[in-house]
């Protein structure tokens, strides 16, 4: 099969492949549809986000398969001790996968506590991932994908997920202000969902017009433009109180046109005493980070799980997701501009995301390799 294969940081190229088998307890996928994530995207490049030092020992001991976690696909073909009976996965199902699995088998997990599995499975990062016409996943990862909704919106659900279990950490209760900094594709999810949970208030910044169009949309009660005094119009907004809630999506690298650290920084000035601040952006291992400011205050600084499955492999946010899809209740598809034809597309679809204003993209570019035959 073709799938991507990594040579060096920012040297990708689609090849020939072994085709992957499903050994016990996996089964084998046909991918119908596959996003990049912007983590992924600075992880190619060589930005020294998570996970860096692990890509840079592989890459240089040769090439190697990388990334893939956001996908949807066909069921192909299913390994031993895979069940057979009603509810189990089976060839011709169209599913997506949980991308973080628990080992198992290691004290933490052997304690019931898999969220501090030391060495969690992760699709693409510690084995070859969707970049590729065919991914093999574990069986327990696999997540049903509801009739009515396409391969699209299913490859697109994972920062969905991702997104309900920063609302659920941040505990944002009904009637409270909820600031959002950044309109990408995070931003947008968080202002959907607070809007959908019944905040009081919600605030969104962002630089790009269209952006913040849709987070309008999203059910944003106030759109402020980042150059904008944004600390100033949350006090008037609340009274002088600031933020119950504050979710950071705007960080990063600038590379990859986000705004470095500042936002937290913002964040910490915006937030009230006693509040909460999710860093939902993936930051450098060395950050600076107003921690004096934030102690005076009292405020929490809350860091999701890494990846939407977290490191227990049950699918609830996953299903939860697929169904907030499958209502209507969230629109994926207005985030979803750029969509490439055939697994030769993988490398601009990734050019693409890395740097998606340059490109007028709103969300990841999308790589369509096979018709599931409905696309709602
Ligand atoms: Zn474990």
């Amino acid at each position: 099969m073709r799938a991507l294969v990594m040579r060096g940081f920012g040297d990708v190229a689609v090849e020939e492949v072994p085709d992957p088998v499903a050994g016990p307890g996996e089964v084998v996928i046909d991918v119908a549809c596959v996003q990049p994530s912007v983590t992924e995207c600075m992880l190619l490049a060589g930005e020294p986000v998570a996970m860096h030092g692990v890509l840079a020992a592989r890459l240089a001991a040769g090439p190697t398969r990388f990334g893939g976690h956001e996908f949807a696909g066909v069921v192909r073909s299913v390994g031993g001790s895979v069940g057979t009976g009603a509810g189990d996965v089976k060839p011709g199902d169209r599913v997506t996968a949980v991308e973080t699995a628990a080992c198992g088998r290691c004290a933490a997990c052997r304690r019931d506590r898999p969220d501090a599995c030391p060495a969690p499975s992760v699709l693409g990062f510690s084995g070859p991932g969707a970049f590729a016409e065919r991914v093999v996943v574990p069986a327990k990862t696999v997540v049903p994908v509801p009739a009515g909704v396409g391969a699209s919106a299913a490859a697109a659900v994972q920062p969905l997920a991702g997104a309900i279990h920063g609302h659920a950490l941040a505990d944002v209760r009904p009637g409270e202000t909820v600031l959002v900094l950044g309109a990408g594709v995070m931003g947008v999810l968080h202002v959907r969902l607070a809007r959908l949970g019944g905040a009081g208030t919600v605030i969104v910044t962002g630089r790009s017009p269209a952006k913040l169009d849709l987070a309008r949309r999203a059910g944003a009660d106030l759109v402020l433009t980042a150059d904008a005094d944004v600390e100033a119009a949350v006090r008037e907004a609340t009274d002088g109180i600031g933020a119950d809630v504050v979710f950071e999506t705007a960080g990063g690298a600038p590379g990859a046109g986000l705004s470095g650290t500042s936002t937290l920084d913002l964040a910490a000035r915006c937030v009230r005493r006693g509040g909460r601040i999710v860093v939902v952006s993936v930051l450098p291992d060395r950050s600076p980070a107003p921690l004096g400011l934030l102690r005076e205050r009292a405020v929490a600084l809350l860091h999701p799980r890494s990846g939407a499955g977290g490191y227990a492999p049950g699918a609830s946010a996953f299903d939860h997701a697929l169904r907030l899809v499958r209502r209507g209740d969230v629109d994926l598809g207005a985030l979803v501009t750029h969509r490439l034809q055939g697994v030769e597309a993988l490398p601009e679809a990734l050019a693409i995301t890395r740097d998606k204003s340059a490109h007028g993209a709103l969300g990841p570019a999308q790589v369509d390799l096979l018709d599931w035959g409905q696309d709602a």
